[in-house]
């Protein structure tokens, strides 16, 4: 059984990470979207609306579990029995994060693997940040965010 965790702060969860989650599933018997409740910026959504907002917008893939997470994500991954973890991979400015973070997480538990895939093309400039700033603004996102998630958008800043 090949488990992969992707692990994020999902703030609010984007076409962008739907489209790397319905990548996973065809590489993976069972995806564990891993929100992150331990957060250095005070976030939009709190960890239960956005672990429920993660999972209204998965429900159509039955291999996909939505969870919480705390503290070290190698040590996640083990109570979740994986060393696998999944990242996307936008521009290159994505790049020397990941890679300094992939590398840590590989030096506090040698065997562990970091997949990075990429989005398709149309969501390669998406980010959470944006959609949450475009949102806030009263801009339409409705195109970049499942539909629970323009729900509360709307809902948040009218
Ligand atoms: P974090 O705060 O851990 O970066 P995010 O929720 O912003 O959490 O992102 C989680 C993961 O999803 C990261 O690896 C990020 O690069 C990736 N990601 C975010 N937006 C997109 C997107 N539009 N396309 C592909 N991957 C994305």
């Amino acid at each position: 059984m090949r488990r992969v965790v992707y692990p994020g702060t999902f703030d609010p969860i984007t076409n962008g990470h739907i489209d790397l989650i319905e990548r996973a599933v065809r590489l993976f018997d069972q995806v564990v979207v891993a929100v992150a409740a331990d957060t250095h910026k005070a976030p939009l959504f709190d960890t239960e609306r956005r672990l429920a907002l993660a999972r209204e917008s998965v429900a159509h893939l039955p291999s996909v579990q939505v969870t919480a997470f705390s503290g070290l994500l190698v040590t996640f991954s083990a109570t979740q029995g994986t060393d696998v973890i999944l990242r996307g991979l936008r521009a290159v400015s994505d790049f020397e994060f990941e890679l300094q973070l992939a590398s840590m997480n590989r030096r506090l538990s040698p065997g562990f693997e970091t997949l990075f895939l990429t989005p398709a093309e149309q969501y390669a400039y998406l980010s959470s940040s944006l959609v949450r700033e475009v949102s806030r603004l009263g801009g339409d996102v409705s195109a970049f965010v499942p539909l629970p998630v323009h729900a509360a958008l709307r809902e948040r800043f009218g």
